[in-house]
């Protein structure tokens, strides 16, 4: 959904006088109107350009927002509980500096609206792994989704059968992420995380172990290309909130106890109060070897026909859409000069001959 005026003034009292406007851009049943909706799209979708600037900026390599990751909203259509597109207003910004912008998603639905986005185009590339068929929402990201036109075999899909299981992911998500990053090199990769693919989820259907679902944050982390971690689905909340205090872990390469440390949600983790309870369920995993080999060949083969990592010719760039000063006044971070301290981490970018080619001093910039 556009950041239309109407989603400033909407409100659950006012609510009646807006049907109109409402039902054009879908929201309603799935994407209900709630007090202080117009602060929630702004604050997901700030601090995910927030972190695409700081990218581009070279202040982190590594930046995450787990408010963001809303992977279903469209153009003009609030879709899934997604009412701003926060993920493809951050790309966006990515491709003012970066060639080309790998897009991952580990959520269990599957990532219609960031795919639609980028369609047409070899600068980004989505990767979605999901659960798929019995039309399970949104009902799309099949294996022959592949994209079109500049874009064609940019898209790729993983569609998963339910009850998949830790080994049984990781058995499919490495060697597609190791074809995707062969064949497409990224410069910048964008991970969403979402932790409805997890056991004992509310909505979802897979059977994943908070383990196993950060296994795949750190085999993307560990190919070091700069990379922007985002949330997504979850609702069983007490795992959403074990699922992305372990990534946040894994990503500072940082230890965390199982036992979690006395805090006012506490109650919340009973019985045992641990980090990693068994969430698995007795649901049977119905993803065949045979099933998976196909879909792992077709991918494969799909990768072998992209032209090799697509450059782009260099054009005015254009202004970052928040200043950084600005929001280091507020940061309480910066009380510790936090930039200065921070190791500036320098992308292992083939496409600029030298580290000032990305400054904003220069011109230099990518069209999209
Ligand atoms: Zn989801």
């Amino acid at each position: 959904m556009p950041f239309h005026r109407h989603t400033m003034k909407v409100t659950p009292q006012n609510v009646q006088q807006f049907t109109k406007q409402l039902s054009m851009f879908n929201v309603g049943d799935d994407c209900p109107v709630f007090d202080g909706l117009f602060d929630f799209c702004s604050m997901y979708t700030g601090a995910t350009l927030e972190g695409a600037i700081k990218l581009n900026n070279n202040h982190c390599d590594i930046a995450v927002n787990w408010s963001g990751g809303l992977h279903h909203a469209k153009k003009f259509e609030a879709s899934g509980f997604c009412y701003v597109n926060d993920i493809v207003i951050g790309i966006l910004e990515l491709l003012k500096y970066h060639p080309r912008v790998l897009y991952i998603d580990i959520d269990i639905h599957h990532g219609d609206g960031v795919q639609e986005a980028f369609y047409l185009t070899d600068r980004v590339m989505t990767v979605s792994f999901h659960k798929y068929g019995n039309y399970f929402f949104p009902g799309t990201g099949d294996m022959y989704e592949v994209g079109a036109e500049s874009g064609r075999y940019y898209s790729v899909n993983v569609p998963l059968k339910e009850g998949i299981d830790d080994a049984t992911y990781l058995s499919c998500f490495q060697p597609v992420i190791k074809s995707v990053m062969d064949f497409y090199r990224p410069t910048c990769v964008v991970l969403q995380c979402g932790a409805d693919s997890l056991g004992s989820d509310r909505l979802g259907c897979f059977n994943l172990s908070i383990t196993g679902h950060g296994e795949c944050v750190k085999v993307v982390k560990d190919y070091g290309i700069p990379m922007l971690v985002l949330g997504g689905g979850g609702y069983t909340k007490r795992n959403v909130a074990r699922c992305w205090t372990y990534e946040t872990g894994v990503l500072l390469d940082e230890q965390i106890s199982n036992e979690i440390p006395y805090n006012e949600y506490l109650e919340y983790f009973a019985p045992d109060f641990n980090l990693h309870p068994d969430i698995s369920t007795k649901q049977d995993n119905l993803n065949t070897k045979q099933y998976l080999d196909n879909i792992r060949q077709t991918v494969h083969e799909n990768l072998r026909g992209l032209t090799n990592s697509p450059s782009v010719q260099m054009q005015d760039i254009p202004p970052d859409l928040l200043s950084l000063e600005n929001t280091e006044e507020q940061d309480p971070d910066v009380q510790n000069h936090q930039d200065e301290v921070d190791k500036r981490v320098e992308p292992p970018n083939e496409f600029y001959d030298g580290d000032k080619d990305n400054d904003k001093e220069n011109d230099g910039f990518l069209d999209v």
